[in-house]
């Protein structure tokens, strides 16, 4: 993972450090010819992309506001290869410890990542291009094959894809948006389509590499919409192109940038995004900011009068959150009562209620987890608890009141009944909505609520490693 973040995210190396080059030239010359395989660090991997490439010196950021004034200029300019990681260098990067999975990464083959790297054009380019020809050894290609082949459905195997990629998350990200969007969904025939793959490109970059918030996250509630709207495929049929797309985008956006952390750690502890936002969500309003940024080559592609909409589309799914949940619940129950009083149906296709019903898709998908398979649900769950044990690490460090589960002490089967309990009624109301179809989402939270009570071990998790 470490050394595609060194690629994408593009920090400038320092070229004053001549220790650290001649110790990567003295790594690289002890290589033997062919299938050398080196793990180099993120450091090694900026000093080699820098002489291939000939950057210029690192350039120090100025602080928060520099996330928008880069943003706007990479993506102004030519969308070129040098995005840096512009949420990590103006926010500092997350102060949890990197993902635990991401230490499993497939080592690069050095001598390909050259000629890639001297052949290829735009760097997106080429992670799709190395993802199925060398980052995923032979023996594993008909398991990515396999579970890539399920990704229309509900219970695909976003760890089969990600196994297959060792771990590496932005590789199998970046393989099940390929998968959705330029192949099951077909936007791959747009004329905006490279475009499209640079910004797909910069959105996944603009994760962190944080346990449970990072960009498979992202690319996990994207393929979640996909196989939601082809379970009700008269509600899909009903959507524009352009608005599906608009959807797609936003649920791989909703994310960018997470640190790991809940904003009410980031209030608590003055956080700079809490200081930009006045306090007031400041991971919404943050993910929003940073994703329409990215957006805008894509958005700049539409016709005039069709980019104030898609806009406002973004803006609206992005802050349908857990936020806005029992509001949600709320309005929706009002208006399925109103429609039976009336005698009639809550119909999905009616076009006033494509928004409605898509910001309850987008939230369910969020939120899909033990709607999903037991064992894509169990290690979810164990990603997602792993972040909040490192957060309680971090409040207690910092002699904060415990706001989230603390490792070695978590009720597991408890705390995930609360949370199932908390996410069912979403899926039970969106089932009631003609031409939305949830049987198979609420089978399975009625699968995981079961096996949880039926736990015999109660306090499962959370020791210490
Ligand atoms: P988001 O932060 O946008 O991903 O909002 C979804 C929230 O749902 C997450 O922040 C988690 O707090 C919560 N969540 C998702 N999956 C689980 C889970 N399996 N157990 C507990 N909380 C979860
Ligand atoms: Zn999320």
């Amino acid at each position: 993972m470490e050394y595609l973040y060194g690629l994408l995210f593009g920090t400038e190396p320092d070229t004053t450090d001549v220790d650290a080059r001649h110790a990567l030239h003295a790594k690289l010359d002890a290589l033997p010819d062919r299938d050398a395989q080196i793990a180099l660090t993120a450091d090694e991997l900026r000093l080699l992309k820098a002489e291939m490439r000939g950057t210029p010196p690192k350039r120090q950021h100025g602080g928060g506001d520099e996330l928008f004034v880069r943003m706007r200029s990479d993506l102004e300019e030519d969308h070129d290869a040098k995005t840096a990681d512009a949420v990590v260098d103006a926010y500092g990067a997350s102060p949890l410890k990197p993902n635990p999975l991401a230490k499993r990464r497939p080592s690069p083959d050095l001598l390909q990542l050259r000629k890639a790297v001297q052949d290829a054009g735009p760097l997106h380019d080429l992670i799709s291009e190395r993802q199925l020809s060398s980052s995923v050894p032979k023996e594993r290609r008909r398991t990515l094959e396999t579970a890539l082949s399920c990704v229309g459905e509900w219970g695909f195997d976003v760890w089969a894809v990600a196994d297959a990629f060792q771990g590496d998350t932005l590789l199998a990200a970046r393989a099940i948006v390929d998968a959705v969007v330029f192949e099951a969904r077909g936007f791959r025939a747009a004329s905006t389509s490279h475009l499209l793959r640079q910004v797909v490109a910069k959105m996944l970059a603009s994760y962190q590499d944080v346990p449970y918030h990072n960009c498979l996250h992202g690319a996990d509630v994207l393929q979640a919409m996909h196989a939601l709207l082809n379970l009700s495929p008269s509600f899909d049929d009903a959507l524009d192109d352009d608005v599906v797309l608009v959807t797609l985008l936003a649920c791989l956006s909703h994310d960018v940038g997470h640190p790991g952390l809940t904003n009410n750690f980031l209030v608590e502890t003055g956080h700079e995004l809490a200081i930009r936002y006045n306090d007031a969500s400041p991971l919404e309003n943050m993910h929003a900011a940073v994703a329409l940024n990215l957006a805008k080559p894509y958005l700049r592609t539409r016709p005039p009068e069709e980019q104030k909409g898609a806009r406002a589309l973004w803006i609206g799914l992005l802050l349908a959150t857990m936020k806005e949940h029992s509001h949600q619940i709320y309005e929706l129950e009002r208006a399925l009562s109103k429609a039976t009083e009336r005698g009639s149906t809550y119909e999905a296709c009616a076009p006033a209620h494509h928004v409605p019903c898509l910001k309850i898709f987008i939230h369910a998908c969020d939120v899909s987890n033990p709607a999903k398979p037991w064992a894509v649900y169990r290690r979810w769950t164990s990603l997602v608890m792993e972040e909040f044990w490192r957060q309680a690490e971090l409040e207690r460090e910092r002699g904060l009141p415990l706001t989230v589960p603390r490792r070695g002490a978590t009720d597991l089967a408890k705390f995930q009944l609360g949370f199932i309990s908390f996410v069912r009624p979403l899926f039970a109301a969106a089932d009631r909505i003609a031409g939305v179809e949830m049987g198979l989402p609420l089978r399975h939270i009625d699968a995981t609520a079961r096996r949880w009570q039926e736990e015999p071990s109660r306090v499962e998790e959370g020791t210490r490693e």
